[in-house]
């Protein structure tokens, strides 16, 4: 029987079940959370409720979250909220952000993947007009976390503001807005067991947020549009479900376990990030050699869902731009895939996915061909 293992819990994760029950149940009731009759108000409890939740997943206040159809529409509000202000942006952000921004000023990260503090404050130094910097908080790709509140420290000096996204962060660390002390961050619901198109802008009162969509008044006018009220309600939950972090522990000796493993000179795999903090649940992997392409569709025909660190468009394989900003050889850069745990990962499916692993090695080793696995 061919093995169903999940390990793409970075691009999506599977719903909670509590989730699931607070979808369900917002689904049934009927109702306008702006409608002022009892119906209405019952769906406003609901998003309310979801709000305090989700603010209390990031140490802030309700009244700094406002809800949008997800982490793309969070980084774009923030960002163009301050246009036509200068934007400086990581070389590694997610393409939400940097497609967000009219002219981004690129700040170059290390070879570990981390933002470049001294550049950055040359950058700002040069600056004489307001000024946004965009760092995310733990990168998508490779799962390496970037010193926020250094990135801030040295960002505030200047006079200039934080925007963070945190989307892929998010219930995989501990996230206190105030700490950090950034200006706004993103959040996703769908990457932290929480449904699709539910997302959120979380923000400091000193932010400047203007409304992307406008219309109706809703999300204090910052928002238009009728609330995703069961996506919402599914977001809170989920906030609240991964509030205390049991994962994190279990997941990165799991994954440390595998790098471990995979990483030694006997099977040749190149652990990319590893000189740098990062996420419990994200590895990237090279097989030298062996394309990234050809390993996820032999991965996938051997029952384990991983993902490609190159992007493929109209026919031609792109280098990815995170693995470039850091300087990785193309050659490993083009062999490297992401596998990323979360909460249904079980050490089962880490034993049987290193040992397909060691069997697609070992049959390119052979042949030197795309060919099927078994595991
Ligand atoms: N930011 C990062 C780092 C992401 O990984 C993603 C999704 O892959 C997004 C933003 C976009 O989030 P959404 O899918 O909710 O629009």
């Amino acid at each position: 029987m061919v093995n169903s293992v999940y390990l793409d819990h970075n691009a999506t994760t599977p719903l909670r079940p509590e989730a699931l029950a607070a979808m369900t149940d917002a689904l049934r009731a009927t109702g306008n959370p702006s409608s002022v009759h009892r119906h209405g108000q019952r769906k406003r409890a609901i998003v309310e409720d979801a709000r305090e939740r989700v603010a209390e997943l990031v140490g802030a206040t309700p009244a700094g979250v406002m809800f949008t159809s997800g982490g793309t529409e969070a980084n774009a509000t923030a960002l163009r909220s301050f246009a036509p202000g200068k934007i400086l942006v990581a070389a590694t952000e997610h393409a939400s952000v940097l497609e967000n921004v009219q002219q981004a000023h690129i700040v170059p990260v290390d070879r570990h993947g981390v933002v470049d503090l001294d550049t950055l404050e040359r950058m700002l130094f040069a600056q004489d007009e307001p000024v946004l910097v965009a760092v995310m908080l733990a990168n998508n790709e490779t799962g390496i976390i970037q010193p926020i509140a250094d990135v801030v420290d040295v960002a505030h000096r200047y006079g200039a503001r934080v925007h963070c996204d945190a989307v892929q962060a998010a219930g995989k660390m501990p996230i206190d807005l105030g700490t950090l002390g950034v200006d706004s961050l993103s959040l996703s619901a769908h990457k932290f067991g929480g449904p699709m198109g539910a997302g959120a802008l979380v923000f400091t009162p000193d932010a400047r947020i203007r409304p992307l969509l406008r219309g109706g008044g809703q999300e204090r006018r910052l928002r238009a549009g009728t609330e995703n009220v069961p996506g919402i309600a599914g977001f809170g939950a989920a906030a609240s479900a991964v509030g205390t972090l049991p994962d994190a522990v279990r997941l990165s000796a799991l994954r440390s376990r595998m790098e471990q493993e995979l990483g030694d000179s006997k099977d040749r795999g190149i652990v990319i990030g590893a000189g740098a903090p990062r996420l419990p649940n994200t590895t990237c992997l090279a097989m030298p050699g062996v394309p990234a392409e050809t390993q996820v569709i032999a991965f996938d025909l051997a029952g384990y869902s991983v993902s490609a660190g190159s992007a493929c468009s109209s026919g031609t394989v792109k280098k990815s731009h995170v693995l470039d900003a850091m300087a990785v050889d193309r050659k490993v850069a083009d062999c490297a895939i992401r596998i990323s745990t979360g909460w249904t990962t079980t050490e089962q499916d880490i034993i049987s996915f290193i040992s397909a692993w060691r069997g697609l090695r070992a049959r390119h080793d052979t042949r030197s061909q795309p060919e099927l696995i078994s595991a």
